[in-house]
């Protein structure tokens, strides 16, 4: 069975990502017993991720690269931004155990969803942090192999996602 539109397809890839003219770095790797797995179709994924898999059948092995435009976008100056340093004051003194540059924090939008910051710079007044995704700007390398491909359940059409290997797999809403 081919991967395309309205199948459930589990994967197995290793991913590295380089930027400009850094070497590559390793990013992530699903195990044999834990797959990625995906609808097909279902705007789970990076568009060009399917189109690099699309026709390919349980045992195939893929090699492919997304360019950074086409995958998490270039970082924008925008996500960038200054913050109080009063917001990480907590019981009268600045957070320094958690606010650290280099570390990501969970923070809040108006909206009350969680936004992942990276700091960037502590000053007397103000901490600057990152809201980009931390792979803006990274073309992403994915190699691996398909590990199945097989319809998806009326349940899993209908839900829009992957529910696991067999499609039975319990999940939460
Ligand atoms: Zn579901």
């Amino acid at each position: 069975m081919k991967a395309e539109n309205n199948k459930v397809v589990a994967v197995n890839y290793t991913l590295h990502a380089q930027k400009g003219n850094e070497p590559e770095k390793f990013i992530e790797q699903t195990s044999s017993e834990n797959p990625f797995v995906f609808l097909f179709g279902g705007q789970q994924v990076i568009p060009d991720f399917e189109k690099n898999l699309e026709g390919k059948t349980a045992g195939d092995s893929f090699d492919f690269t997304i360019n950074a435009e086409n995958a998490y976008g270039m970082p924008e100056a925008d996500y960038i931004v200054k913050l109080d340093k009063t917001i990480f004051v907590r019981d009268g003194e600045f957070d320094h155990e958690n606010i650290k540059v280099g570390n990501d924090v969970p923070m809040y939008d108006k909206e009350g969803n969680e936004l992942i910051g990276k700091v960037v710079e502590i000053g007397l007044e103000h901490v600057t942090m990152d809201f980009n995704h931390p792979l803006a700007g990274y073309n992403l390398h994915f190699t691996g192999t398909i590990k199945s491909v097989r319809e998806a359940t009326p349940e899993e059409l209908s839900h829009g996602h992957a529910h696991g290997l067999t499609g039975n797999e319990e999940h939460l809403h």
